[in-house]
Order: C-alpha cells, then sequence, then structure tokens
C-alpha cells in the first residue's frame, strides 16, 4: 500500500535541504520498494506570501490525511514584523497542536567521524548518544492568558503562562519511559521544582509513573544544572525528559555537542505514532541560497520517519548507513568542514548519500 508523505519545504534554506532529503527517499524507494507518494505544499513566510496565513486551511488538511510530513523550517527576518498572530511560526506551532503531536524526540549521536567538529574536548563528546524527549504542544508556548498589556501607570508588560495538566505531563512521561526501555534504561526528568509549582506537578507525576517501569531509573535534575551538566559531563544521560520550552534551549545545547545544528533530527509525533519530521534547526536566512546548508539533519529526519510513522526500519538503517558512509568519505558541508575534510556544498551532500545508497 502506497504512503503519502507531505512535504514542506518552508522558508530560507528550507526547500535547499528538503529537496535533498526528497532525493534520498526517492532513492531509497527505487531501491527498496517502498511504494512513497509525495505531495507539497507551503507553510511559514511563503503561505504568508502566498495566501495571508502562515498555514492554510487546504495544507492542514492534507498533513492531516498524510502518513506523515517532512518539514523543513520556517521564518525569517522580512515577516519579523508581521502581527505575532500570523508569523511564519504560528503555522509551525498550530500544525503541532491541531495534529496533536505533542511529543518531540530529538536524538543527539555524535557521529564518531565528527568527533573534531564538536566544540567540546573528544574524550567529553564521543560516544555521546542522547534522546531529548521534549513536550510539544503544552507549556508556556501555548498557555493562556498571554500578551503585552499596559498597566495604569502606562508601562508595558508582556506576560505568559505556564500551565501543565497531569494528563500532559503522563503522556510524555510514558513515551520517555518506553523510549529508555529501547535504550540504556535511564531517564532524566528536568525542572525547575524549586520555583515553578507547575514543574513541582511535572515531578510528582514522575515519580508516580516510576514504578510502573522498574526496569528504567528516573532522576531529576534542576533545568539549570542540566544545561551546565550536558556541557560539562553529556554522555551521564540517556534520555531527557521535559516540557517545551526547556526542551527547546536544552536540545539546542545538545546540537553543539554533536558539532552542528545542521546534524540534528527531529520526531513530533502523536499518541498513534503518526508524525512530522524535521531537523532541529531553523531556515537559517544567513546561509539560504548560497549552498552552504547542511542537509544531513533532514535526512536523517526522513530516516526517523520511515522508522517511527511508517514502519520501514530497514530503509531507515540504509539511509543512515549512507550518511555514514559519505562521513567516512571525508564529505563535510561548511558548518562541519575540519582540517583534511572535502568541503561539498548541500546538493553534493544530497548527491554522495544517494550514491551511497545506491552502491
Ligand atoms: P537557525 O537554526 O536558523 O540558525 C542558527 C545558526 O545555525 C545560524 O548561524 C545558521 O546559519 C546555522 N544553521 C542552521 N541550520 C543549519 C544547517 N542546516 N547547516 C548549516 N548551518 C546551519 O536559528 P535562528 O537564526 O535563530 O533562526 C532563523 C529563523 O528560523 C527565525 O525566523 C526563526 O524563528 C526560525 N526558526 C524556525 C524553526 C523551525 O522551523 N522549526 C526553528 C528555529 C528557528
Amino acid at each position: 500500500m502506497s504512503k503519502n508523505i507531505l512535504i514542506l519545504p518552508g522558508d530560507g534554506i528550507g526547500p535547499e535541504i528538503v529537496a535533498e532529503a526528497r532525493k534520498v527517499l526517492e532513492a531509497t524507494d527505487k531501491k527498496m520498494g517502498l511504494g512513497l507518494s509525495f505531495d507539497e505544499d507551503l507553510m511559514g513566510g511563503c503561505s504568508i506570501d502566498a495566501h495571508g496565513v502562515p498555514l492554510a486551511d487546504g495544507a492542514l488538511e492534507k498533513a492531516r490525511a498524510a502518513d506523515a510530513i517532512l518539514l523543513g523550517a520556517v521564518g525569517g527576518p522580512q515577516w519579523d514584523t508581521l502581527d505575532r498572530s500570523i508569523r511564519p511560526e504560528q503555522g509551525l506551532l498550530q500544525i503541532r497542536s491541531k495534529l496533536e503531536l505533542f511529543a518531540n524526540l530529538r536524538p543527539a549521536l555524535l557521529y564518531p567521524q565528527l568527533v573534531d567538529a564538536s566544540s567540546l574536548k573528544p574524550e567529553v563528546v564521543s560516544g555521546l548518544d542522547i534522546l531529548i524527549v521534549r513536550e510539544l504542544t503544552g507549556g508556556i508556548y501555548f498557555g493562556k492568558p498571554r500578551g503585552i498589556r499596559t498597566l495604569d501607570n502606562g508601562e508595558r508588560e508582556g506576560y505568559n503562562t505556564y500551565v501543565y495538566k497531569e494528563s500532559e505531563i503522563e503522556r510524555i512521561g510514558r513515551i520517555a519511559f518506553e523510549m529508555a526501555r529501547k535504550r540504556q534504561g535511564r531517564v532524566c526528568s528536568v525542572d525547575k521544582a524549586n520555583v515553578l509549582e507547575v514543574t513541582m506537578l511535572w515531578r510528582e507525576v514522575m515519580d508516580r509513573l516510576a514504578p510502573e517501569y522498574p526496569d528504567v531509573e528516573l532522576s531529576h535534575m534542576y533545568v539549570d544544572n542540566a544545561a551546565m551538566q550536558l556541557v560539562r559531563a553529556p554522555k551521564q544521560f540517556d534520555v531527557l525528559v521535559t516540557g517545551n520550552m526547556f526542551g527547546d534551549i536544552l536540545s539546542d545545547a545538545a546540537a553543539m555537542l554533536t558539532g552542528s545544528i545542521g546534524m540534528l533530527p527531529s520526531a513530533s509525533l502523536n499518541k498513534d505514532g503518526r508524525g512530522m519530521y524535521e531537523p532541529c534547526h531553523g531556515s537559517a536566512p544567513d546561509i539560504a541560497g548560497q549552498g552552504l546548508a547542511n542537509p544531513l539533519a533532514t535526512i536523517l529526519s526522513a530516516a526517523m520517519m520511515l522508522r517511527y510513522s511508517l514502519g520501514m526500519a530497514e530503509a531507515a538503517d540504509a539511509i543512515e548507513a549512507a550518511v555514514g558512509d559519505v562521513l567516512d568519505q571525508g564529505l563535510r558541508t561548511a558548518d562541519i568542514v575540519t582540517d583534511g575534510s572535502k568541503k561539498v556544498s548541500t546538493k553534493e551532500m544530497g548527491d554522495a548519500v544517494v550514491n551511497s545508497l545506491s552502491r
């Protein structure tokens, strides 16, 4: 049965990196007979320019109907002055929330070939394999009330609301425990329970779940310490689970451990395992259109899509192996180039992955 993939290239480097990932998926399909079909639509700034909104109804309907979604990235300075309600990022928040993509999986895995590209010492990062599980549809990014108001004295005040229901904490907690079972069996839950009531509840719910997973070891860490530990001794972590905002920040820090944010894929899943797959980075307007973007995070996101939403683990393995192979060949985009490696463009990197797959 054919599997329909909706591609949302987005803005900035989005179209460049997604084109390479699509090429890799098509090559994998050709080689392994996966029965993939593709459709494309707009989301983000490009959709604002075409339809006046970051996510049009038609695109949302296609997203609902697709077996999986592959996204580039959205946003850029040309849309930053628009009202917040119609900025590109709203398209992203809407699709995550309408499709209930509450579980964001962000593996931070250091390829041994890139140990020198990391900003940390090789002994600190070599062998690094962390999975960050970030809650994606709740917390302060969605909490209400929110806004900017004018006080009686004429001064303006910005405010947001950090809320989590027990059920929201429980469902993301369960994902973390389940994932840990397939890995090294350790979950570290990150909160700020010494200050924020919402995360006191978070900690309580995690503790309540723990006895159901006796084979998994649960620990807790305050977010400020977690930020420090991620750059001091990151290999102590296996699965790290946290709320939306803390996860957003910590996963970017974890990205640098792996050499470049251009290497980090992600999956955002709903309760049935359907999902949207995208690189962890943004639309990188500073390098857009120059062939400098690293497409590997998007290519690895496509591999995650095959594994988690389409049940095609063998094809995912093949793509991941091909990425390892091009790194073995010494091919590097500008963000991960080191002495002795060969600098290639976005397209050359995609072509190299396709060639490796086709061999
Ligand atoms: P960014 O991730 O786009 O870029 C941060 C830095 O990393 C830049 O120097 C960029 O050149 C570099 N970088 C990012 N991806 C790269 C890649 N594949 N290869 C090589 N280098 C890469 O973050 P930013 O600059 O803070 O944000 C730019 C825009 O992206 C903003 O409009 C922001 O709102 C948006 N954004 C979108 C998403 C998303 O679509 N999921 C996520 C984060 C930011």
